[in-house]
């Protein structure tokens, strides 16, 4: 099958830094894949040279065979891309009725809007019961859902996710893949995801990369490498 996206050798620089040195990642349509890494390892700039916030100056990106690097974002996002960026961005002051609205303000389709608005919140009952409170009173997981929510929002085919694992309890993160992976079964959504650690992802993602230092260290398919030794390894970077 054809992937869907497909990260090949890309080099971003910031100024004398280089962040990646030739990240290559490949997904296929209704994948789960999940970049883990450590801080400063270069997830979130892998995920913003496929958004389309960064320009890497070697390699390319492509999306159903065809080269997207260094298209302006909102171009990419057309496409059926979205991001969901680390820390979230929701609109704190806005109610969550109005959050997803913006997700879906970009669209002609009214009655697909107003579908979708419908079955996020049959699927995310919290946010249902919330719907109009302001969105900086939620807590941080329904916050993480409201983001995710906001996203599906705009009808993407592939969603990229930053850190949602972030300062929430493992609970919490059980649910909001939960959410992810039932997104997936119901519209085929493909998924990349950045996580800082694999504890909770082997159960949930279909395939992992351990990112280090710019550079894949490792790949795999999840229940591979469930002993967690080599991503350990690669992670750390001794054995
Ligand atoms: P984190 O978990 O902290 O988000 P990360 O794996 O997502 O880490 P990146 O944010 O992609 O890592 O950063 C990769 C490297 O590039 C880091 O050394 C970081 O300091 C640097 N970097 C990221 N953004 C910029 C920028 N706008 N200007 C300069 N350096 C940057």
């Amino acid at each position: 099958m054809k992937p869907l996206l497909e990260i090949d050798q890309i080099h971003v620089r910031y100024g004398d830094m280089t962040a990646l040195r030739g990240v290559s990642i490949t997904v296929a349509e209704s994948e789960v894949v999940c970049v883990i890494g450590p801080n400063g390892a270069g997830k979130s700039t892998t995920l913003a040279a496929v958004a389309g916030g960064v320009k890497p100056f070697r390699g390319e990106v492509r999306l159903n065979g065809t080269a997207i690097t260094g298209r302006a974002p909102e171009r990419i996002a057309a496409l059926g891309v979205s991001l969901v960026p680390e820390g979230r961005h929701i609109f704190g002051s806005l109610t969550v009725d109005e959050n997803l609205a913006i997700g879906g303000y970009m669209r002609n389709d009214k009655a697909g809007v107003a579908a979708d608005r419908a079955r996020l919140l049959d699927l995310l009952p919290r946010l249902a019961e919330r719907l109009h409170y302001p969105a900086g009173r939620l807590s941080g997981g329904e916050q993480q859902m409201l983001a995710i929510a906001r996203a599906v929002m705009t009808r993407p085919r592939l969603l990229l996710v930053d850190e949602p694992s972030l300062g929430l309890a493992p609970k919490i993160v059980d649910q909001i893949y939960e959410i992810l992976l039932d997104l997936r079964r119901r519209d085929g959504l493909t998924l990349l995801i950045n996580e800082q650690s694999s504890n909770r992802i082997l159960n949930h993602a279909d395939r992992i990369h351990v990112l280090r230092a710019g550079v894949i260290q490792l790949e795999g398919r999840a229940e591979d490498l469930r002993d967690g030794d080599a991503i350990r390894h690669a992670y750390f970077g001794f054995g």
